[in-house]
């Protein structure tokens, strides 16, 4: 039997699923660290930080403020 090959992306995304599931385009970007299932720390309204804006720092993305257009977009391999 043959094992399919994920790449670390598909893994990650297999493992770590999102707490939340709302519009923000931020889902498709490869620059969210989603807030993960179960996790009790973060803020009960965030859906993740942005690891990309505002560099080192982490920007926290509401679940209330919907991010449709982002100019630090790239998408997720
Ligand atoms: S760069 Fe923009 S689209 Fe990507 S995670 Fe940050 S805020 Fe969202």
């Amino acid at each position: 039997m043959v094992e399919q090959k994920m790449t670390p992306e598909e893994f990650r995304a297999k493992i770590l699923e999102p707490a939340k599931k709302t519009e923000h385009i931020c889902w498709q970007c490869k620059h969210l660290k989603p807030v993960i299932k179960g996790s009790g720390l973060p803020p009960a309204d965030l859906i993740g930080w942005c690891k990309k804006l505002h560099w080192p720092f982490y920007w926290c993305i509401s679940e209330n403020e919907i991010i449709t257009k982002c100019y630090g977009f790239e998408k997720r391999s």
